[in-house]
């Protein structure tokens, strides 16, 4: 029974690690909120694998793929508002009940936003900001560093 139980833990384990190596593989840069956002994914295997392995591993999984493959993956804070901010406009509405799937944004007139679609470009538009903030502030260390180095 144990036996048993070890086996499918690993089989288990095996399918994540061939999930988060296929997203580093199709996708340059991998944006992801730092909470659990089974609410938020509609792709079946990464929910399955969420809840198989947990969120923690999984983004784990992603970070160091991603440095191996000299991929980008960034998670967003979990306060960012990625659910209720309408990526249109960037308005960003008082609550966003779970049960909410579509909504229709009041500022800029956009009809029937869907919360999933809405919330997953916001938190990748979220860390390509990051991710070029960060490359400004390479490129400064870089120049600093010529500067002083010669
Ligand atoms: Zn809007």
């Amino acid at each position: 029974m144990a036996r048993l139980h070890t086996k499918r833990a690993d089989q288990r384990r095996d399918a994540t690690h061939k999930l988060t190596t296929q997203l580093i593989h199709e996708n340059q840069v991998i944006a992801a909120e730092s909470l659990q956002v089974k609410n938020l994914l509609q792709n079946r295997s990464l929910s399955k694998a969420i809840s198989d392995v947990g969120w923690h591993q999984l983004t784990c999984q992603l970070a160091y793929k991603a440095e191996w493959y000299g991929r980008d993956f960034v998670q967003i804070d979990k306060g960012y508002p990625s659910s209720k901010r309408c990526f249109h406009c960037g308005y960003i509405a008082d609550t966003m009940p779970l049960d909410i799937r579509r909504w229709d944004c009041s500022a800029c007139g956009t009809r029937g936003i869907d919360r999933d679609i809405n919330a997953a470009r916001n938190i990748l538009k979220a860390g390509k900001a990051i991710l070029a903030g960060a490359d400004k502030l390479r490129h400064h260390e870089q120049t600093t560093v010529g500067h002083t180095g010669g």
